[in-house]
């Protein structure tokens, strides 16, 4: 497995290599937990506030780019109507089924 980093030849320097470029699971191998960008967002601006969630939350700081996303979440987003959550839920459903982690919900018993 590579590095997380990789050396710039041009720069002669490292640099980190481009997410883009590695798989999910050498993410997880590095010890980066698989994160939504709202939870990753979220826990930026904690560490930002030193650790402290109700500092995150009053932050006033308008002009850093992850204000409005601060609390973990998308305002710019559309609240997804209930036709939506249950297509979401079901497609979550059938994704966790087909990796194995959730086959008593299409009666296969738990996973040996
Ligand atoms: S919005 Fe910006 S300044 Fe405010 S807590 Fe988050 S990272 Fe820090």
């Amino acid at each position: 497995m590579k590095n997380h980093h990789e050396y710039d030849t041009a720069e002669s320097c490292l640099i980190g290599r481009d997410p883009r470029t590695m798989s999910s699971a050498e993410l997880e191998a590095l010890g980066r937990p698989r994160v939504s960008r709202g939870d990753a967002i979220r826990a930026k601006c904690i560490d930002c506030s030193g650790g402290n969630a109700a500092e995150a939350r009053r932050c006033a700081m308008l002009d850093c780019p992850l204000w409005p996303f601060r609390m973990g979440t998308d305002p710019f987003r559309e609240p997804k109507s209930e036709e939506q959550r249950q297509l979401a839920s079901q497609m979550a459903k059938a994704r966790r089924a087909a990796l194995g982690k959730d086959q008593d919900s299409i009666g296969l018993g738990p996973s040996l």
